[in-house]
This record gives structure tokens, sequence and C-alpha cells, in this order.
């Protein structure tokens, strides 16, 4: 019996895999991988056997007559073949983008494994609320005012949007599709109206896109992000820094200057 392991492939380009990511990738028999996954990757391993699993492509948006059958169907495959992998290979790699635990469905594959006894790992990755936060050098948190940071999902299981305000910096994952919608959810949940909004789509690949928005005018970012893999950036981490900040700051880290003082 082998075991499976777990590896954040990053948002985009192959090259934002971690070290470890690369090296365990480079030991896999048996490569199961998600649509968002970089081909460039296939270098690490290329005599392994890889495996198209992606069964939904960006979005995550369930078919809308059968609401989340057709998911489940498709979640339940790839357990069985990682299950049937398992037992068969030394060493399965289950290849994800962004971070496994991070909207990955780790939960229902680590539990699949589990009761099936086989031993697994899992390796982070750089998931896209982060990646777009570095690309844009807008910091997630802010000195004073942004103080907490949500990772959130727009859509609930049974397919319904859904907005809050948890959290002084509230990220929104697969909500791309539904921008209009998400911003009168946002109002609803009671963000003002001008808050800032920064939208970034593909982060992570040579052709990402990033605009700026109000809650209020989010649905004007519809039509440049469409068809495009989406992070959605509302509060204090969405502004962009003042001119001043860099040299104000004069590169101290928030956390320590704020500890220091
Ligand atoms: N595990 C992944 C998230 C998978 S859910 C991670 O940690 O990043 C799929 C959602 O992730 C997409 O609907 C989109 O909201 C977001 N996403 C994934 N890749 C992205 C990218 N390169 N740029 C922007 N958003 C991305």
């Amino acid at each position: 019996m082998g075991r499976v392991i777990f590896i954040g492939a990053g948002p985009g380009a192959a090259d934002l895999i971690t070290v470890r990511g690369a090296q365990r990738l480079a030991s896999a028999d048996v490569v199961l991988f998600d649509a968002l996954a970089d081909p460039a990757l296939r270098v690490h391993a290329p005599g392994a056997r890889w495996i198209d699993v992606g069964k939904r492509g960006f979005g995550g948006v369930p078919h809308p007559l059968r609401g989340t059958t057709h998911e489940s169907t498709g979640q339940d495959t790839i357990n069985a073949l990682l299950v049937r992998h398992a037992l068969e290979a030394e060493v399965v790699v289950r290849l994800k983008g962004g971070d496994p635990s991070v909207f990955g469905r780790l939960e229902e594959e680590l539990e699949a494994l589990a009761a099936a006894g086989i031993e697994c790992e899992v390796v982070p990755g750089v998931t896209a609320a982060i990646a777009a936060a570095a690309e844009t050098q807008r910091p997630l948190t802010r000195r004073g005012r942004g103080r907490s940071v949500s990772l959130t999902t727009a859509m609930t299981q049974e397919g319904r949007l859904q907005a809050s305000r948890s959290a002084d910096t509230e990220v929104f994952y697969m909500a791309g599709r539904q921008l209009a919608a998400l911003a009168r959810r946002l109002l609803a949940a009671g963000w003002p109206a001008e808050t800032p909004v920064s939208v970034v789509s593909r982060a992570g690949w040579p052709d990402r896109l990033q605009s700026d928005h109000r809650v209020d005018t989010l649905a004007q970012a519809t039509v440049l992000h469409a068809g495009r893999p989406t992070v959605v950036t509302v509060g204090a981490g969405a502004a962009p820094l003042s001119k001043r900040a860099p040299s104000r700051d004069s590169g101290v880290p928030a956390d320590a200057a704020s500890a220091a003082a």
C-alpha cells in the first residue's frame, strides 16, 4: 500500500509551488491534478502518470438543474480514484490549486483515505488571496485598521450567493461570475457603499488583471474579469497604499513595530 501526498500548487505560474511541494512531486508515481494547476508543473514528475480530475474548472457554481448532485458525484469519484491508486502505487500526489486547505475539499479526501487506512501528508501552497495581495502590493493586514482577515466563499453548498462582514478585510472566493449580486449582498451585510474593493483575476499568472472599485460599483468589474478565476478583496486590505507608506514605515514589519511600541 502506498501513501498520498496533497500538494498545494500555488495559484498560477509553476514557480509558485513550494520547494517542498516540488520535491514531493518529483517522487510521485501517479499525480491526480485539478484544472487550475499549471501544466508546466509536469517537469517535476515527467515519469509519473498524470490524471486530470478537474471537475468544475473555476467558479465552483453547481449545475443549475442538478444542484449539487453533479459535484458530489465528481468528488466521490475522486475519492475512489485516490484510494484505488494508493493501493496500487507507492506515492500518489494529489495536486491542488492554491493551498489544499482553502476551499479544496481536502476534508473529504482525507476522510476517504483515512477510512481506507492510507497514510497522508499535506504540503501547503500559496492561496489565491495571498498571491493577489502580493502582486498588487496590498497587504491584507494593516496596522491599526486591518486586524483581521477572512477567507470566505460566496457560494453556499446549495449554490446560493452569500456575503458577510466578519473581518476588517474579507476575501471572497468563487464569486467572479456574480459580482453584481455580491455587491448587493455586501451592502445588505453592512459594508458602507464607499468601502474599497480590489478584484484580481488569474493571480499568479502573467496575464493577471486587477481593478479597483467600491462596494456599490463592484458590478463594473464583471466584463473585465469574465471567465477567469477571481478573488474579491473587500475592506482595509483592498485599499492601495498611500504614496508615503514605503518611506514612513521604512521596511519595519507592522507586527514587530507594534510589539515594540
Ligand atoms: N485552493 C484554492 C481555491 C480553490 S476554490 C486556493 O487556495 O487558492 C476556486 C476559487 O479560487 C476560484 O473560484 C477563485 O475565486 C479562486 N482562485 C483560484 N485561483 C485563482 C487565481 N489564480 N486568481 C484569482 N482567484 C483564484
